[in-house]
């Protein structure tokens, strides 16, 4: 028997080398969480939330660390034995609503721990490798056509697979004079597309789904609201462009709805929206026997963050199928490729190889990462407490 004796969470913010833009939101520097579980026999498993954004998932540092530090860890965790996934999984849907980042964390975290007690990579506990790499999309933050157009030339020639464009930089007009440049430049053949984050509305949004026509967009992600899947249905019958659900599906009853309801050609996850690697598989399943093809995509983090997401990538047959946009440590050091990221300057010391549009995930086992322990310690959030939570 092996049991939780330690949960640690500590509060860390990443600066970006160059900001995110989105609707009404600039992001300059990322606020996560960084949880340890430690077993009875010294070993400990590592998890990073990822950005928090109170626009995408309501959750915060401090919401997180108050759920683990005041319900899951004294609740649950602590005495639990850690390799009990599926059981602490359910124990905290049953004892905590949604909050399904502070829930993906823990799962995180498990995993890692789980995999350096039976000495193995994570992703030999999701099923196997499946492929070697996976193959990655390039986020364009949101800005002038012409500089989003030179990235996306860049991103293209580095390898990556999809290019998608985020909205909100200026005027919907400014919008779609980007989305002609982009297109222009990558070519006809590029795989493009558009994340508008649930920020337009049924007419808006067939507006400019009707007027970007002639770019030939391969799909456009979350064009209305979360909550309007009706809307998104009936936007789904007028437009020729496919739609992707991301913020609208979140738990699996949401899926179902969406499916119900014939609401999207397809899924965007996040594994924290999803909550962990063990909500994520189920969430698969359901969008493989749908036939829904599934992108992924990301918090905005650090290696340890993107390493759930790069095991879960390469062992799940269906999610191979798909691409893997999940490229904070990139978006945070402002670069296409790892070789470029200078040791020392992440929560990971070690970030998994990102190199010609593919992803590798670390080897070694667990999730394969090193801490960064020092940047914790400089990097630690200014004027918010960590919680150390103990029997
Ligand atoms: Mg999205």
């Amino acid at each position: 028997m092996t049991k939780i004796v330690k949960v640690e969470c500590i509060p860390v913010s990443t600066p970006l080398k160059k900001p995110v833009i989105m609707p009404n939101t600039r992001i300059t520097s990322i606020d996560s969480v960084v949880l340890k579980i430690t077993a009875d026999d010294g070993t400990v498993g590592f998890g990073d939330s990822g950005d928090t954004s109170s626009w995408y998932r309501g959750e915060l540092q401090e919401s997180i660390i108050a759920m683990i530090g005041n319900v899951i860890a004294p609740r649950i965790l602590l005495g639990e034995d850690p390799r009990n996934i599926e059981k602490i999984v359910a124990k905290m849907d049953l004892l905590v609503r949604d909050n399904n980042q502070a829930k993906a964390t823990v799962d995180f975290a498990l995993h890692d721990l789980k995999g350096k007690l039976f000495g193995v990579p994570v992703y030999e506990l999701l099923g196997g490798r499946t492929v070697d790499a996976a193959r990655q999309g390039w986020v364009l933050s949101a800005g002038k056509p012409e500089d989003v157009a030179a990235e996306a030339a860049l991103a293209k020639k580095t390898g990556f697979a999809l290019f998608k464009m985020k909205i909100g930089y200026g005027t919907m007009a400014d919008d779609i004079a980007m989305v002609h440049a982009v297109r222009d430049t990558v070519g006809p053949d590029a795989y493009l597309t558009i994340d508008a984050n649930g920020f337009w509305d049924y007419e808006k949004a067939l507006h400019i789904i009707r007027r970007l026509d002639p770019c030939g967009l391969d799909l456009i992600e979350q064009p209305l609201p979360h909550w309007d899947i009706e809307g998104m249905a009936r936007l789904r019958a007028q437009v020729r462009t496919p739609i992707y659900a991301d913020e609208s599906a979140q738990e699996l009853h949401h899926l179902k709805e969406i499916i119900d309801r014939r609401a999207c050609d397809g899924l965007f996850i996040k594994l924290q929206k999803a909550g962990g690697l063990v909500k994520s598989q189920r969430w698969l399943t359901l969008a493989r026997l749908s036939g829904l093809p599934v992108h992924c995509g990301c918090m905005i983090g650090s290696g340890l963050e993107h390493s759930p997401a790069a095991h879960l990538w390469v062992s799940n047959e269906w999610a191979t199928r798909g691409l893997n946009e999940s490229i904070g440590p990139l978006m945070i050091h402002g670069t296409m490729e790892s070789k470029n990221i200078e040791r020392g300057t992440d929560i990971a010391l070690n970030i998994p190889k990102f190199e010609q549009g593919l992803c590798y995930p670390n080897e070694g086992p667990g999730f394969g990462i090193e801490l960064n322990e020092a940047f914790l310690v400089s990097n630690k959030t200014a004027g918010k407490e960590g919680r150390v939570v103990t029997p």
